[in-house]
C-alpha cells in the first residue's frame, strides 16, 4: 500500500490521511457518508473570479481591486479536473454542475464542457452536465455550449427592475443582457432552463411577483432562493431573510399554487405548480427548512479542495493528488475515505440553534470559491 502525504497548501486546506490515498476505495457507485447520503452531485468552480459584485456574494468593499484572486497556476486545469471528475463518477456522482465566481469568465470553459460530456456512471447513463451563470455571456456562448454537450442551464437573476438588479449585482449591466442570454439558452435547447433569485428582504423582495408574471407560462422554472449565511462577509442577518413560505403566500394570492411531488429524494426545492397549469415555480430554503439529511452533494473548488458542505471551513487538497504521483486508485481511495468520514449538517445545525451559526463553526469559505 502506498504512503503519501499531501501537503497544506494553506491554512483551510485538510491533508488527506496518510492512509487514505492508498486505501482500498469502496465499491463503485455505492459511497455512503456517516449519515448514510450517498454521493451524487459534484459541483465544480472554475474560477474564483466573477463580473458582478453581488452584495450578498461577493461585496464590493471586501473584493475590491486589491482583493488576492487566484493566480491561473493554482487553477486545476481541464486535464485535471476531468480526471478527478471520473474518479468521482465512478463513485457515484450522476450530476456535475459547473459554477464559480463566473464560469462563463474561464477561458475556453467549452473545452472542459466537451471532456466532461464524455463520460458516463458506471452503467453507462449520461451525467446531467449543467452549469449555473449569472447570464451576462450566455447570449455570445450559448450555441458553444450546447455543442459541446452542456445538458442544461440555470441562469440568476434577482430583479427584473433595473435599478434593483443593479443594486443586487453592483455592477453595470442591465436585466436586458440576461434576459437576452436566458433567450439564446432557450433558442439553442439548453432545457429545461432554471431561474434562480435571492431574496433579500428589504431589498429585492419586492421583485417576487413580477419576476413570478414574467415566467408564468414561459416553461422556465423560477426558484425563489433563501439569502444564506455563506462566507463571513456579505453581514447576512436573519432579519433579511424572507421565509420561503412568505414567497410561496405572496404568489398564491396572486395565483393561486398547488403543491408537487419532488423529483427525487435529493432534490433541494419545494415544487409549486400554477393551479392555471401555467407552469411552475420551486422554492429553495436552505435556512428555514434545512435539506441536510438528503444532501448528496460535494464541492470542487478552483484549486482543487474538496468541501463536503457549502458552510465547510476547510475542504482535502486533492490537487496535491493530481500535481503529486498518485495513481488513480489512490485518488478512489482518498475519495472513499473522505465522503466516508462526511458527518456535515450545518443548516440543520443552525435551524436548531435559532438561526446562530452552529458552535464550532470555524470560520466558513466563500460561496465565489467554494462555488454555489
Ligand atoms: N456566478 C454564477 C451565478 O451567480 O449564477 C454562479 C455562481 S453563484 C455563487 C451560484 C448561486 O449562488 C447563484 O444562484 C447565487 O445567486 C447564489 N448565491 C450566492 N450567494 C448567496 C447567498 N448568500 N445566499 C443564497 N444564494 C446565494
Ligand atoms: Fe458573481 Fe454569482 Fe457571486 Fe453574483 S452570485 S457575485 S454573479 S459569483
Ligand atoms: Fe448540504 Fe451543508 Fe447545505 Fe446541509 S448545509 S444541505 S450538508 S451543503
Amino acid at each position: 500500500m502506498s504512503r503519501r502525504i499531501i501537503p497544506v497548501a494553506d491554512a483551510n486546506a485538510l491533508t488527506v490521511p496518510r492512509s487514505a490515498a492508498g486505501a482500498a476505495s469502496a465499491p463503485r457507485g455505492v459511497l455512503l457518508d456517516t449519515l448514510a447520503r450517498p454521493l451524487r452531485d459534484l459541483r465544480i468552480s472554475v474560477t474564483d473570479r466573477c463580473n458582478f459584485r453581488c452584495v450578498y456574494c461577493m461585496p464590493r468593499e471586501v473584493f475590491d481591486k486589491d482583493h488576492p484572486f487566484l493566480p491561473h497556476s493554482a487553477l486545476l486545469t481541464f486535464e485535471e479536473i476531468e480526471r478527478l471528475a471520473k474518479r468521482f463518477v465512478a463513485h457515484g456522482v450522476e450530476k456535475i454542475r459547473l459554477t464559480g465566481g463566473e464560469p462563463l469568465l474561464r477561458k475556453n470553459v467549452e473545452h472542459l464542457v466537451e471532456r466532461l460530456a464524455t463520460l458516463t456512471t458506471p452503467d453507462g447513463r449520461p451525467l446531467d452536465l449543467t452549469l449555473t451563470t449569472n447570464g451576462s455571456l450566455l447570449a455570445r456562448k450559448a450555441r458553444s455550449l450546447k455543442d459541446a454537450g452542456l445538458t442544461r442551464v440555470t441562469v440568476s437573476l434577482d430583479a427584473l427592475d433595473d435599478a434593483l438588479f443593479r443594486r443586487m449585482n453592483d455592477a453595470d449591466f442591465a436585466v436586458a443582457d440576461v434576459l437576452e442570454g436566458i433567450a439564446a439558452a432557450e433558442a439553442v435547447g439548453l432545457a429545461p432552463l432554471k431561474v434562480n433569485m435571492v431574496v433579500k428582504r428589504g431589498t429585492n423582495d419586492a421583485e417576487i411577483l413580477p419576476l413570478a408574471r414574467h415566467f408564468r407560462g414561459s416553461g422556465i422554472v423560477l426558484r425563489f432562493i433563501e439569502y444564506m449565511d455563506v462566507g463571513t462577509s456579505n453581514g447576512w442577518n436573519m432579519t433579511e431573510v424572507l421565509p420561503s413560505a412568505d414567497v410561496v403566500s405572496r404568489i398564491h394570492a396572486e395565483f393561486p399554487l398547488v403543491p408537487l411531488e419532488a423529483h427525487s429524494a435529493a432534490e433541494t426545492a419545494q415544487r409549486w405548480a400554477y393551479a392555471d397549469g401555467a407552469g411552475e415555480i420551486g422554492v429553495i430554503s436552505s435556512v428555514t427548512r434545512a435539506f441536510c439529511g438528503t444532501c448528496t452533494r460535494a464541492r470542487l473548488s478552483t484549486e482543487g479542495k474538496l468541501y463536503l458542505c457549502l458552510f465547510a471551513s476547510a475542504g482535502y487538497d486533492l490537487r496535491a493528488l493530481v500535481r503529486g504521483d498518485a495513481t488513480d486508485d489512490d485518488i478512489d481511495g482518498a475519495i472513499t475515505h473522505i465522503w466516508q468520514g462526511r458527518a456535515d449538517r450545518y443548516s440543520q445545525l443552525r435551524g436548531s440553534s435559532a438561526g446562530q451559526p452552529p458552535s464550532g463553526d470555524g470560520g466558513r469559505i466563500e460561496m465565489s470559491y467554494i462555488g454555489g
